[in-house]
C-alpha cells in the first residue's frame, strides 16, 4: 500500500516537473529569425519585410513567413494573393514573389474572412506553416510574428528550432513597457535575442531637422539595460508607407534608398552574427 503511495507521488512529480520541448527544424533553410514585437502598430511587419529584402540585397536567399494568423499582412505587402498549390494534399507549395519563396494565413483564406479562432487551432495553423510547407534551398526565413507575448509567440519559442529573435519597437515609454516583457520571454524560453530595432525614431523635415516624435532613445536604454544588442535607427518616412501600400518594399523597389541603406546596415550586423 505504502509502496503505491510512492510510485503515484513520482508519476505526479513528473507531471508537474517543467516540460522539455522538442524544438523541430523549419526544413528547406539555413536559419529562421523571428520578427517580433510587444505593441502592434509598431511597424513590425514592415521592418520584417524591409529587412528580409536587405538581407537579400546581401546575397542571400530569403523566405518569409508571416505567423500572424489573425492579421496576415504579407499578401498585401508584395501584393500577392494566390493560393499555395499542394502536390500531395498535405504540404503546401510556398508562394513565390521578387525571388522570395512566401507563406501567410492571408493566402489560405478570404481577405474579408474574419479568423475566430481558439488558441487551439492558431497552433495548429502554426503547425502546417512551420513543418508542412516545402521552403526550399533557403538561407534565412524571416518569420513575421504577431505582437504581443500569447500563443504564437510560445509555440515558436518551445516547439520551432530557431535562431534568433529581433524585437521592433517605438521608442515611446508606452510601447517599452511591453518590450520589457517580450525580451523576459524570449531569455526565458531560451530564444536568442538578436537584437532591438527603433522604428519611427524621427521624422526628418523639409527643413532638414530630425523630429523626435515617439520621443528618443528608448529603445537603445531598453537594449543596454537588457544587455542586448542595439541594432538602428529607421525613421517615419513616407516612401517606407508608399512602397509598403504599393505591395513592393522600399529595399527591393528602392536599394540605394536612404532608408534602404539603414536596413542594410542592420541586416549586416545580422547577417554577421549567425549566418
Ligand atoms: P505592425 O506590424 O507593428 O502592426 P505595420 O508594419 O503594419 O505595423 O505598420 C503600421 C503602419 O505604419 C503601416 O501603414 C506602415 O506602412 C507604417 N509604417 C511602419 N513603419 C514606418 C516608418 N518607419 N515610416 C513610415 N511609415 C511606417
Amino acid at each position: 500500500m505504502s509502496e503505491k503511495k510512492v510510485e503515484m507521488s513520482k508519476t505526479m512529480k513528473e507531471r508537474l516537473a517543467p516540460k522539455q520541448f522538442t524544438k523541430t527544424p523549419i526544413n528547406g533553410t539555413k536559419n529562421t529569425i523571428l520578427v517580433s514585437s510587444a505593441k502592434g502598430g509598431v511597424g513590425k511587419s514592415t521592418v520584417a519585410i524591409n529587412l528580409a529584402f536587405a538581407l537579400q540585397n546581401l546575397g542571400l536567399k530569403i523566405g518569409i513567413l508571416d505567423a500572424d494568423v489573425y492579421g496576415p499582412s504579407l499578401p498585401k505587402l508584395i501584393k500577392l494573393n494566390e493560393k499555395p498549390k499542394s502536390e500531395d494534399g498535405k504540404a503546401l507549395i510556398p508562394l513565390e514573389k521578387y525571388d522570395a519563396q512566401c507563406m501567410s494565413m492571408g493566402f489560405l483564406v478570404d481577405e474579408q474572412t474574419p479568423m475566430i479562432w481558439r488558441g487551439p487551432m492558431v497552433i495548429s495553423a502554426l503547425k502546417t506553416m512551420t513543418q508542412k510547407v516545402l521552403w526550399k534551398d533557403r538561407d534565412v526565413i524571416i518569420v513575421d510574428m504577431p505582437p504581443g507575448t500569447g500563443d504564437t509567440q510560445l509555440t515558436f519559442a518551445q516547439e520551432v528550432k530557431v535562431d534568433g529573435a529581433i524585437i521592433v519597437s517605438t521608442p515611446q515609454d508606452l510601447a517599452l513597457l511591453d518590450v520589457k516583457r517580450g525580451i523576459q520571454m524570449f531569455d526565458k524560453t531560451g530564444v536568442k535575442i538578436l537584437g532591438l530595432i527603433d522604428n519611427m525614431s524621427y521624422f526628418k523635415g523639409d527643413d532638414g531637422k530630425e523630429y523626435k516624435i515617439f520621443g528618443e532613445s528608448g529603445v537603445e536604454n531598453t537594449a543596454k539595460e537588457f544587455d542586448k544588442e542595439f541594432l538602428g535607427h529607421i525613421p517615419i518616412h513616407q516612401d517606407l508607407r508608399s512602397s509598403a501600400d504599393k505591395g513592393d518594399p522600399l529595399t527591393h523597389s528602392n536599394p540605394d534608398h536612404e532608408v534602404s541603406k539603414l536596413f542594410k546596415n542592420i541586416a549586416e550586423k545580422i547577417k554577421q552574427s549567425f549566418l
